[in-house]
């Protein structure tokens, strides 16, 4: 899947731990990926970014926070593109020349929350609209000498396409065949 000279000797490595599921064991990567938040045995309240220490529901008692998988897919709530290189910490090579990617703000109707990620590399505001349905996939944000940083993007669903592109690689060549 990867088409960069020496990247298949890189780790793979999170770039925030316990956020989403790693490769899953059939090998494929898009198959069962999802995005990791907690429930509160109490309330039921749904976190992500996930909270670990105590439930953020004031009209709660408390309960137990456990590891929840987040809905694969939901629908555009809001998108945007990002015209400009963002600033420290994210990282990109200077060298390059910045590639606007697609920001996209996902409405999980199970979970009542709002999940903010990038678009997958080659999705366009073009090929974007509010309420369209999108899925949870992996991607690159960064690599270094020795490590892939993955993370997760967002994709239009029944589009299938280089999910594995880095963050600052693209050739935007199109997700859509
Ligand atoms: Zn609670």
């Amino acid at each position: 899947m990867n088409r960069r000279g020496g990247a298949l000797s890189r780790k793979r490595a999170p770039v925030v731990v316990g956020w989403f599921t790693e490769e899953s064991a059939g090998g494929d990567r898009e198959c069962g990926f999802r995005l990791l938040g907690t429930r509160c045995s109490s309330c039921a309240s749904v976190f992500f970014p996930r909270e670990d220490v105590f439930c953020r529901n004031p009209g709660c008692p408390g309960g137990e926070l456990t590891e929840v998988p987040l809905s694969p897919r939901g629908r555009i709530w809001s998108y945007t593109d990002s015209r400009y290189r963002p600033p420290a910490p994210y990282v990109s090579d200077p060298e390059l020349e910045w590639q606007p990617r697609t920001l996209i703000a996902v409405e999980l109707e199970a979970e009542r929350m709002v999940v903010l990620g990038q678009g997958a590399p080659g999705v366009s505001l073009a090929d974007l609209a509010i309420g369209m349905e999108v899925e949870a996939v992996p991607g690159v944000l960064n690599e270094d000498a020795d490590t892939t940083w993955t993370t997760w993007h967002w994709r239009p669903t029944g589009t299938r396409g280089p999910a594995e592109e880095t963050a600052d690689a693209t050739g935007a060549t199109g997700v859509k065949a």
